[in-house]
């Protein structure tokens, strides 16, 4: 059954290779000819050639809207080093957003939380050659449909994705002296889930030097992911301690750190 998942994960990843190929050729080939039709445009003097009505000036401005664009999607990570890809791609949801700001507590906002730690986790990625997929990388979305459960798990089942992540703050107002960090997968995981839960928890624990147990529970985003899923419950909000951590950079930064090393230990021993 296990090795059926690693073959499984192994086929998936020379698929995206494979892929990736293709689309480098891709680009690689439309650069090429970009560059051949401009010298082209010069060597026959601007407007009246193979762009028809288009001159040159128009073909910047579509130029122009592209590189716009892309601009756009590297400002949100503008201080994240591109690794080459490791052929991993990894969901990761930072929970609740928008108008759902979670559980909230002394004017602190679980969902600010769970952005920031997940924006961090992102870039460690990223920066490590991780293809990232995020649910949503603003908490001022004004489109509430795309931060829906439903809409989490269909981006997650539909994108080829390896392992999925969820970042949340536990609360309990009954009893404030609770606290700590507590590790999720679905009540009827599969193996793969529980191995991966426990090699992320086990990062979690070394990198906070704290306690990071690992539980079942019937949550929606490790229920309805085809892939191996875990939800990760960071702290209370309720507590006065954990509340502090979380507004702390340097705690968010080795909460990022711990998810970020078991994310990279468990796709190089079990899905290799
Ligand atoms: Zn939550």
């Amino acid at each position: 059954m296990v090795r059926k998942k690693y073959n499984s994960a192994y086929a998936r990843k020379a698929l995206k290779l494979r892929r990736r190929r293709r689309a480098r050729l891709f680009m690689f080939g439309s650069l090429f000819s970009v560059i051949l039709v401009m010298i082209m445009t010069f060597a026959l003097g601007g407007s009246d050639n193979i762009f028809g009505e288009r001159n040159f000036g128009d073909y910047s401005q579509i130029s122009g809207s592209s590189i716009n664009f892309s601009s756009s999607s590297v400002e949100q990570s503008s201080d994240t080093q591109v690794a080459a890809s490791n052929g991993y791609t990894i969901c990761v949801d930072p929970g609740h957003g928008f108008d759902d700001p979670g559980t909230s507590y002394d004017g602190v906002l679980e969902s600010e939380i769970n952005l920031a730690v997940a924006l961090k986790l992102r870039d460690l990625l990223v920066q490590n050659g991780f293809e990232v997929i995020m649910t949503h990388e603003t908490n001022s979305s004004p489109d509430i449909s795309l931060l829906s459960l439903d809409s989490r798990c269909q981006l997650a089942n539909s994108s080829d994705v390896d392992l999925y992540i969820s970042l949340h703050c536990n609360s309990y107002e009954d009893d404030e002296s609770v606290s700590g960090i507590r590790l999720y997968h679905y009540t009827h995981a599969s193996e793969a889930s529980i191995q991966y839960a426990e090699t992320v928890a086990a990062a979690i624990a070394s990198e906070l030097d704290a306690t990071c147990p690992v539980f079942g529970e019937n949550y929606q985003v490790t229920r309805e992911v085809s892939m191996p899923s875990i939800l990760v419950e960071m702290g209370f909000i309720t507590n006065e301690g954990d509340r502090t951590l979380f507004q702390d950079e340097a705690w968010q930064e080795k909460m990022a750190a711990g998810a970020f090393n078991g994310i990279k230990s468990y796709c190089e021993t079990y899905i290799g």
